[in-house]
């Protein structure tokens, strides 16, 4: 039986109901101004802070605390430390006061520092994020207080996927904040950038999965031939009645999530047969982001509960949907107004064109930079597969929004939007629609009060993808504000500034099917960048106008941007390195033995038929044949696999290294999956040594 969930809601997270109820008011204002309006804490606080959360984590079953980080991975990082020491006279005494609370030092040297840091340099600093509540949680019997925390090297150098989104948030709050001033707003603190991650993954049987070597050691299959039933012969799957194994394992993670104040939202079946949504309530780009992972986490750690494993790759399965993140994001203000809801006229709104505005300007100048967010070995698969958009990046606006822009750009009277009402039947109630239609297509499309970027992986932090949104839009922000505050007429100026954008940036808007040909076409007539591969996207990183953005708003140095392309360079040819060597692995070791003993017995089985004075079928024969020849082809690929391997492990210089990976060893890998696939298609499936797609994917889902 489930807990109750309004009881058990935030019970393991140190949120605003915890403080309310343990601070002394000082400490809690304290904490408050910190937590919103990014206040540094004093060290006599610290020290309030550290004692009552001790002592709520140890009345939780803590037993140990840990600075909980995100290196240059797309994963957390953790190192527990005990909150008992030993006493003076060999009793147990706690451990744990301000200075732990604020500050973890550990060895960093086998973090990625993209040569930020040099070997004998290993100190690497953990500090706390005040903006992130403090939680506990339950791994197994280990309980443990978790302290959300940026990572830096001992020189002060972003080594984290936290510290830019701080920052970035910082850059975003400032100008956001600069433009509202100019429009007279003189109440607004504050401006948040807010994220609701949709996550998508897939559930596939434990037990089978751990069969394959390719699930285990990449998170997705180097081989398989598709089922005979795919997911566009029935589609079933979608929203379908979800299975109760799967709702029961649905439940254990929202229980686990909502104790950790993580407040998951809605679920349901995908599009490709075992394939899963969860969504959370948004919140501020950095806790959701923290959020997120947590998710990622929960969901991994719980399926294993239930007997299966959970898929966070991009294209664990050829031929099926891969799974992506929804990056909702909006900015909403301390007195929680949304930037981006267009209100009853939305012509009239000059403050939400305006921010619009700045979105279609950020996007379309940094459309390199965004694509470069989400291009990861992963997503490579995706994007450009007809599930997910191709590599080019443009704006949904819909029609409603695309007219009222130009309308308000010409100082025309906008229309009122009007909504359709439906009855569908006498018994339904009526029903009214909205003003826009869903468009499922676009990399980046404008839905109703939020922008939804569709392009990121499944498997990635969402950090990236925010960082780079908020320093693109405080710096459209940035340009609007100066030419607002030297103006005398500022309704005038607004609306030339939507028409400035819509003359110089309206070529990003694209409202109709992203997956078509045509639009390939036309985006490259219209000259939007289309680019395919991981590592040409990250060349976008380096160019000098990011760099220099990223420097003029105080995210990333120049230097903290070059180390970053560097690790993100290393953690992609890596990745396609470790398929290519699990490839040749398993070729090796199941597949070719199982062909040969397959082989083998088909001789027997032909001899036997010889024997008995029969002449063998053609059937038998050519399978025959088509085992022998493919065996060899298989050996021959695998050589010339192992030989490049060898070759580019070899290429020092990492830019090439990663083009190489790309251009040669993938086509190669492709090859071999062919004609391994071909086999599969076959074989008697007694001799097959891995489970099937068929065996994964259907047989317990
Ligand atoms: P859909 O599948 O229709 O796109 P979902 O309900 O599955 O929508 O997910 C929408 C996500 O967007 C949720 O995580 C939700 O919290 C988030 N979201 C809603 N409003 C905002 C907003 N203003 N800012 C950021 N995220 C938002
Ligand atoms: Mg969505």
């Amino acid at each position: 039986m489930s807990k109750d969930p309004f009881e058990i809601y935030g019970e393991n997270v140190f949120g605003e109901k915890a403080m309310k109820e343990r601070f002394s008011e000082d400490v809690y204002n304290a904490v408050k101004r910190a937590m919103d309006y990014g206040e540094s804490l004093d060290p006599d606080i610290a020290e309030a802070v550290a004692s009552v959360i001790r002592e709520w984590a140890i009345s939780k079953g803590a037993t140990h605390y840990c600075h909980w980080f995100q290196p240059m991975t797309e994963v957390t990082a953790e190192k527990h430390n005990a909150f008992i020491s030993p006493g003076k006279d060999g009793e147990a005494v706690v451990e744990f006061g301000g200075k732990q609370l604020v500050k973890g030092e550990s060895d960093a040297s086998s973090f990625p520092s993209g040569g930020l840091r040099a070997t004998f340099e290993a100190r690497g600093y953990t500090v706390w994020d005040v903006s992130s509540p403090v939680f506990v949680k339950q791994n197994g019997e280990l309980v443990s207080l978790y302290i959300p925390s940026a990572f830096c090297s001992q020189n002060g150098e972003v080594l984290d996927k936290k510290t830019p989104l701080l920052r970035s948030m910082e850059a975003i709050n400032k100008q956001a904040v600069r433009v509202l001033r100019a429009l007279g707003d003189n109440d607004t603190k504050r401006v948040v950038p807010t994220m609701g991650a949709e996550q998508e993954y897939f559930l596939v049987p434990l037990e089978l999965a751990e069969k394959r070597l390719d699930l285990k050691l990449c998170g997705r299959t180097l081989f398989g031939e598709l089922s005979a039933k795919g997911q566009d012969d029935l589609e079933d799957h979608y929203y379908g009645s979800i299975k109760e194994s799967v709702a029961t394992f649905m439940n254990e993670v929202n229980n686990e999530l909502w104790k950790m104040g993580v407040s998951a939202k809605t679920q349901h079946n995908e599009v490709a047969p075992a394939q899963f949504e969860i969504a959370p309530s948004f919140d501020s780009v950095n806790v959701s982001t923290d959020q997120n992972q947590l998710i990622m986490d929960t969901l991994k750690r719980v399926a294993e509960h239930h007997g299966f494993m959970c898929l966070l790759h991009e294209k664990p399965f050829k031929g099926l949907n891969g799974s992506g993140k929804h990056n909702n994001y909006s900015l909403i203000t301390n007195k929680g107004e949304n930037l981006f809801s267009p209100g009853a006229v939305m012509s009239e709104n000059s403050r939400f064109m305006l921010f619009i505005c700045a979105v279609i300007r950020a996007v379309d100048k940094y459309q390199g930079l965004l694509r470069s967010t989400a291009a990861t070995a992963g997503n490579d698969h995706r994007l450009g597969g007809n599930e997910a958009p191709p590599g080019i990046i443009s704006i949904f606006l819909g029609e409603q929004l695309s007219d009222a822009i130009s309308d308000f750009a010409k100082s025309k009277t906008g229309k009122r939007s009007k909504r359709k009402t439906f009855e569908l039947s006498k018994t339904i109630p009526a029903l009214q629609a909205d003003t826009n239609d869903r468009n499922r297509t676009s990399p980046f499309a404008f839905t109703g009060n939020k922008f939804e970027f569709r392009m990121v992986g499944s498997a990635q932090s969402t950090s990236g993808p925010n960082f780079a949104l908020n320093t693109m839009i405080a710096d459209a922000l940035a340009e609007f504000a100066e030419l607002l505050e030297a103006s005398c007429d500022t309704e005038k100026t607004i609306r030339e500034i939507a028409a400035k954008t819509i003359k110089e940036n309206g070529r990003i808007v694209f409202n109709g099917d992203n997956y078509s040909e045509e639009w390939v076409k036309e985006a490259e007539k219209r000259g939007l960048l289309n680019i395919k591969s991981t590592p040409d996207a990250l060349k976008e990183l380096v160019t000098p106008r990011v760099k220099e953005l990223f420097a003029r708003h105080g995210v990333l140095s120049e230097k903290e941007l070059a180390a970053r392309y560097e690790i993100l360079l290393e953690r992609y040819y890596k990745a396609v390195i470790l398929e290519a060597s699990t490839m040749s692995k398993m070729i090796s070791r199941d597949i070719i033995p199982a062909v040969i003993n397959y082989s083998g017995s088909l001789g027997s089985d032909i001899t036997a038929i010889k024997k008995a004075g029969f002449e063998p079928s053609r059937a038998i024969v050519d399978t025959l044949k088509l085992m022998l020849g493919s065996v060899d082809s298989l050996k021959d690929r695998i050589n010339q696999l192992s030989d490049m391997l060898g070759e580019i492990k070899k290429i020092e210089d990492p830019v090439e290294k990663a083009d190489a990976v790309f251009s040669r060893l993938r086509p190669l890998m492709l090859s071999l999956r062919i004609e391994s696939d071909k086999l599969e298609a076959v074989i008697d499936l007694d001799f097959w040594p891995i489970p099937t797609y068929t065996d994964l994917l259907f047989k317990y889902l």
